[in-house]
């Protein structure tokens, strides 16, 4: 199939807005080029319209040659383009299946394009035949989604490979959930089929919905024209940098958790009265069908918990789809399903900070349900940040990625920043006084922590630390952290402690302060329960 022939003519004719960067093909130099500010900020210059890097690095991970890959502001922009490129607005269409994934049909509907949707079968499995009966001579784009959303269930390999060999024009399969299911996809079909896409994201199993970066992968005659009507510019200096960071750190961990959590929700699901019916997934994602969906999706509402209410999609009714958290969010929701707990609204704190170095996020429960997880990608750091929940009475969910190619500085800094800003916020909804402290023994060391959280911040560092590293941290850092972080919270904090051993003392120190922030927390000096946090958020 000669996938010019299908290509809107206006576009085949395109002369493309070629950058400077383009033409000159240097990748070092003095740039008079391109009009842009000479003075070095790190993002001064545009960014690498062909995206090298993030390509090189994703082909890495996925084994998909950086030819056959188009990278976008998310792979909606794909989504976009495709349609763009094959579909002359007011006289073709898109046919698609139906329930499935809203940006289809948005996305013809703005370039003026109509979209037949043809419903699953009622288990949701694909019926390749109804799809190409549904197909006529101005149907450009067939658009599949496999594992499909909102149904979670990975389409019938044989039933896509029929449509894909008997459709004269373009197939997409939208692969954004794929990693979720163990199987392959089809990115490996791309130069047997050459109407194919398949759309990959680094939104879902990757981590970086925030980043906006996702892939279309093809043979490399449609990535080129692709990449001829995309903007210049599409994916920005941070999301390339960032990606490629994240992208190098690997998420087996965090895949592997997910797919656990998700076989322990359907387990604990099964058990509940409310549910009548869970669909098989291969997705981050459930749908269950309710007794009484309205009443469920207000009952989790009304906790805190906001899930995606399908039960007005084609086959759904009385379905919410639910998406798999942490274990502890998961937990939460099973036992808000089960109807315990209710009426007490979670009052989460949540804090995030992003800058050219650092993204730092925290999430606090000042009532305690959520479970503590601290990774900052410095292991000593880790565990004196673990400190501050378990000894003030709380529980906290605080993430840090940070460029500590350069130092761990930056990281121990931003963390204090955002960190501080929630305690700040959370000791401000506790009515009483502001002057608290708390003195610790720990061994051979001890720490005394004195804390004013009156709004004047000022710290006063008198602590010897036996050596100037700290199991790989250098001991300066932790006068630094607690500077920024009395700053932040705008808190007067008195720090004094000695001991021989270093770990010890750092140890005593970060145990202190919880231990003062818990008095600060207390109802009235009795700390045994943390005051109601209502009014937090
Ligand atoms: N495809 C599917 C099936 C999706 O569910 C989503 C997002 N919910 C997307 C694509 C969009 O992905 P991105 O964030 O890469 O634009």
């Amino acid at each position: 199939m000669n996938i010019e022939s299908l290509v809107r003519r206006n576009i085949r004719e395109l002369v493309p807005y070629s950058t400077a960067r383009d033409e000159c093909g240097l990748e070092s130099g003095i740039f008079l080029d391109a009009n842009e500010s000479p003075f070095n900020n790190g993002f001064n210059r545009y960014p690498d319209p062909a995206q090298k890097k993030l390509k090189q690095i994703y082909s890495e991970v996925t084994g998909i040659s950086s030819e056959n890959l188009f990278a976008g502001n998310g792979s909606d922009e794909a989504i976009d383009l495709l349609i763009r490129v094959f579909c002359e607005p007011g006289a073709d269409n898109i046919v698609t299946i139906s329930p499935t994934y809203g940006m289809y049909r948005t996305a013809a509907a703005v370039n003026n394009i109509s979209c037949t949707e043809v419903p699953l079968e009622t288990d949701f499995s694909l019926n390749p035949q109804r799809v190409l009966n549904a197909c006529c001579a101005e149907t450009k784009i067939i658009f599949l989604c496999s594992p499909n959303n909102p149904t979670g269930n990975l389409l019938n390999k044989e039933s896509v490979e029929t449509i894909i060999i008997n459709f004269r024009g373009v197939v997409v399969v939208d692969e954004a959930y794929i990693d979720f299911s163990g199987d392959r996809g089809f990115a490996g079909k791309v130069n047997l089929y050459p109407n194919l896409v398949i759309l990959r994201t680094l939104s879902k199993a990757w981590g970086m919905a925030g980043l906006r970066v996702g892939f279309a992968v093809s043979s490399a005659p449609l990535i080129s024209i692709l990449g001829k009507v995309k903007y210049p510019y599409n994916v920005n200096i941070l999301s390339q940098q960032k990606a490629v960071a994240l992208l190098k750190r690997g998420n087996k961990s965090q895949l592997d958790a997910v797919i656990s959590e998700r076989e322990r929700v359907i387990s604990e699901l099964r058990q509940i009265p409310d549910v009548v019916e869970i669909f098989p997934s291969d997705a981050n994602f459930l749908l269950v069908r309710f007794k009484d969906s309205k009443e469920v999706f207000c009952r989790l509402l009304e906790s805190g918990i906001i899930v995606r209410d399908r039960s007005s999609a084609e086959g759904c009714r009385g379905a919410l789809r639910i998406g798999i958290g942490t274990r502890s969010e998961n937990t939460i929701l099973l036992e808000r399903l089960r109807g315990a707990g209710s009426g007490r609204a979670l009052s989460l704190l949540c804090k995030q900070r992003s800058t050219a170095e650092t993204m730092i996020s925290v999430k606090i429960d000042p009532e305690g349900n959520l479970e503590n997880e601290v990774s900052t990608g410095i292991p000593f750091f880790n565990h004196m940040l673990e400190q501050i929940p378990v000894h003030g009475g709380f529980s906290m969910q605080l993430w840090a990625g940070g460029d500590l190619e350069n130092g761990p500085h930056h990281t121990i800094e931003d963390v204090a920043i955002v960190l501080g800003d929630a305690l700040s916020e959370m000791v401000a909804s506790v009515p009483g006084n502001n002057r608290y402290g708390f003195s610790l023994p720990m061994d051979e060391s001890s720490a005394s922590v004195l804390i004013d959280t009156g709004g004047r911040a000022y710290l006063k560092w008198e602590v010897d630390f036996p050596s100037l590293n700290v199991e790989g941290v250098e001991s300066d850092m932790f006068r630094h952290f607690f500077d920024s972080l009395s700053r932040s919270m705008k808190a007067t904090i008195h720090v004094k402690a000695g001991g021989i051993n270093a770990h010890h003392v750092a140890e005593a120190v970060f145990k202190a302060f919880a231990r003062s922030l818990r008095t600060a927390l207390s109802t009235s000096g009795n700390d045994s329960k943390i005051q109601s946090s209502k009014g937090v958020l």
